[in-house]
């Protein structure tokens, strides 16, 4: 165990609700310990530009977010590792977390560990991942310079990635399996009235083709009668949502069919002293305000469950 020593407060993870949960803790002079992930900063370290979080009115970029969010927290106290949770044991108090094989204890946790892209596992998918396939424009659009791109999506992801490959790619086609959109009007719009974007409804991608370069193209069905046709990119993004991070909870803590923890009392979840923030319970919002908001509410909850259950 790392030096006998029982925190009042673990977070784990680093997203924005991850570090509004720390900056409020250290105000609270809590001392909270930090487990960032070994990636620290969650989603936002992949998005190119925020135009809605309040208080940025020429936008901003994600991962200088991340980084104003961290250094506002470390600032107050906040202390930060760079490091993954391997599990945790919440079967008395106080709880443990094992982190490289060390374990650390805590009298709470705040589960922050937010959500990943989810993969269409398509035939031929898993030997295209990195020559071809990605889930991150911000990350691989720069490979694809003056070349032919699909997106495959419906939701706001689908249109940001769409227009921001716009920049290297000769063309960009969107696909997505039904022709009513998740994606909010503005970025619907902005795509869809992009001189580079091509949008394709009623169409899936089933499977994913090859040549010695890497992907070369795809099949695409239409799910209303099968029909199947063949387009050509060299590039491909998919941008069909994301699963909460939740495997290292071992059923430990309550979730849904889908795996999103679940809140019980406020932010506390099926075990007390136990809260969670932001997209690893967020099924509706999942947006980056709405996280740190979610952040700051767990940090305050943490703080009084301490208050009534420990000092
Ligand atoms: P969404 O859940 O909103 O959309 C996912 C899309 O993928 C849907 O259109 C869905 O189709 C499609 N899809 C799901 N599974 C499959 C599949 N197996 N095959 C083909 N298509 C599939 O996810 P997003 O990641 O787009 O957005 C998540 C949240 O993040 C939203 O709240 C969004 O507003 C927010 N966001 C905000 C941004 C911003 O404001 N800058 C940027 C990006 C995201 P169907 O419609 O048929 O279900």
């Amino acid at each position: 165990m790392s030096g006998g020593e029982v925190h009042n407060v673990i977070i784990i993870g680093s997203g924005p609700a991850g570090y509004t949960a720390g900056l409020y803790a250290a105000r609270a002079m809590l001392s909270p310990l930090m487990f960032a992930g070994y990636m620290s900063g969650g989603q936002l370290m992949l998005t190119s530009d925020i135009e809605n979080f309040p208080g940025y009115p020429q936008g901003i970029g994600g991962p200088e977010m991340m980084i104003q969010l961290r250094e506002q927290a470390e600032r107050f106290g906040l202390k930060v590792h760079d490091k993954n949770v391997e599990r945790i044991d919440t079967s008395s108090q106080p709880y443990s977390v094992w982190v490289e094989g060390e374990e650390h204890k805590s009298h709470t946790l705040i589960i922050c560990t937010g959500a990943e892209a989810i993969w269409l596992n398509a035939e031929g998918e898993a030997e295209q991942k990195g020559r071809g396939i990605s889930t991150c424009a911000t990350c691989d659009g720069a490979f694809f310079r003056d070349e032919e791109i699909i997106v495959i999506g419906g939701g706001d992801s689908a249109m940001e990635e769409a227009t921001f490959l716009t920049r290297f790619a000769s063309k960009v086609t969107l696909i997505h399996r039904r022709e009513v959109f998740k994606a909010s009007k503005v970025m619907y719009d902005r795509a869809a009235n992009h001189p580079k974007i091509e949008i394709k409804t009623f169409r899936q991608v089933t499977k994913w083709l090859s040549d010695e370069k890497g992907l070369s193209g795809a099949i695409l069905e239409d799910p209303r009668d099968g029909k199947t046709e063949e387009i050509s990119c060299t590039g491909a993004f998919i941008a069909i949502g994301h699963k909460p991070i939740t495997n290292f909870l071992e059923n430990q803590i309550e979730t849904d069919d889908s795996g999103y923890v679940i809140h019980k009392e406020h932010t506390m979840t099926s075990v007390p002293g136990v809260f969670a923030a932001g997209d690893v319970v967020d099924t509706r919002y999942r947006q980056a305000i709405t996280a740190a908001g979610m952040g700051c509410q767990a940090a305050i909850d943490c703080e009084r469950w301490l208050e009534d259950n420990i000092h």
